[in-house]
């Protein structure tokens, strides 16, 4: 799909919210819509057939702007965008706006309204959600094409990295190899600070890679992503140092199954709420999901977290084209804990998995 066929599909829902204009800010959206990928940066869609969309940015953003957008004006402002673009939407006669209030302060809100002329602050914003936010959830088939590349690379970094993840070395110093080596392999960024978790910090479902060290046996818990052309991978992986003690074989086969039985369960369809419950009524069973302490997943594409969640009692249907994530994970405070997560694509007849690294119990 173009931008231009995404900004008609954003002021088609504008519309349908019943105002003339919608005002872009979250970067994520603006990138989406316009491929611009600056740090200052308002798109106003007015609804009216035939009138063209504007990008507004900073003079630091003169030929970047140009270079990566088309089909829309280029507003250069010396000031915040958002401010130059309220200014801009006054004096083109728009009346009513659209804005995303889930993703916009109370202190911009204000400054936008004293950036009006009087007559029309008390009608101009109107806060109909994060609507072009919700449209991307929804994946074309060049994004898919990314997202796979994101995603297979970080299945080559997490292979890659096995041999390196022995006893008596810095947690950190696993996360900056796999680091190093993303770069190294063209990704921008990671998509969220690695996790390295060991031994007992594996109980820390968001156990972000410290100084301490590997040790002689027990689990260690790796999630991290890319951001490869923008567009970002989640995976996650638990191996164990050592021999296992019998209820942390277990723990890893139960969190296994259910993580399974989660891939299992996604098509197009089924609710959010569906997905959880198949995962977690596994770990229901193995009497363990008093430990599954978040929801099951979440979406992700240009950004690491977006819709739909996978939680409890989420009615959000799934939808082909969707690219969410499936993690469930036991963590068990002071003693050690066990997830695992893929990303996959929904389709109309089952999930497709972008993070096909082997599941299976790796001792190493
Ligand atoms: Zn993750
Ligand atoms: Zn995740």
């Amino acid at each position: 799909m173009s931008e231009n066929a995404r900004r008609k599909l954003a002021a088609t829902a504008a519309r349908k919210a019943g105002v003339d204009a919608l005002l872009i800010t979250h970067l994520p959206d603006v990138r989406w819509l316009t491929g611009f990928t600056g740090s200052n940066a308002a798109v106003v869609l007015p609804v009216v057939k035939g009138a063209r969309p504007a990008l507004i940015t900073d003079g630091r953003y003169t030929a970047q702007a140009k270079q990566e957008t088309s089909g829309h004006r280029i507003l250069i402002a010396p000031k915040s965008a958002v401010i130059a673009a309220t200014e801009w939407m006054a004096e083109a006669g728009i009346r009513t706006c659209g804005f995303d209030d889930g993703n916009t302060t109370v202190a911009t809100l204000k400054q936008m309204q004293a950036a009006l002329p009087a007559n029309l602050r008390r009608r101009m914003f109107q806060p109909v959600g994060s609507l072009v936010s919700t449209l991307r959830w929804i994946k074309d088939d060049n994004e898919i094409r990314k997202m796979r590349a994101a995603a297979a690379l970080g299945c080559k970094l997490f292979d890659n990295i096995l041999e390196q993840i022995v006893p008596g070395i810095p947690e950190a110093e696993i996360a900056l190899a796999l680091e190093y080596n993303a770069r190294l392999a063209g990704a921008s960024e990671m998509s969220f600070p690695t996790i390295v978790a060991s031994g007992p910090r594996s109980a820390l479902p968001h156990g972000r890679a410290t100084s301490a060290k590997l040790p002689r046996r027990g689990f260690v818990t790796l999630d991290f992503g890319v951001v490869l052309d923008g567009y970002c991978s989640d995976m996650t992986r638990t191996v164990h140092l050592g021999r296992p003690a019998t209820d942390e074989l277990r723990v890893y086969e139960a969190v296994l199954e259910a993580q399974e039985a989660g891939v299992e369960a996604v098509r197009a369809g089924v609710t959010g709420g569906d997905v959880d419950e198949a995962a977690r009524s596994v770990l229901r069973r193995a009497k363990l999901d008093k430990w599954f302490t978040h929801s099951t997943g979440h979406g992700v594409g240009l950004e690491i977290h977006e819709g739909p969640r996978l939680a409890a009692k989420q009615t959000q249907k799934l939808e082909a084209g969707m690219v969410v994530t499936i993690e469930p994970g036991v963590y068990m405070p002071g003693k050690f804990g066990v997830r695992i997560e893929d990303t996959v694509l929904v389709t109309n007849t089952g999930a497709e998995i972008l993070t096909p690294s082997t599941k299976a119990w790796i001792q190493l």
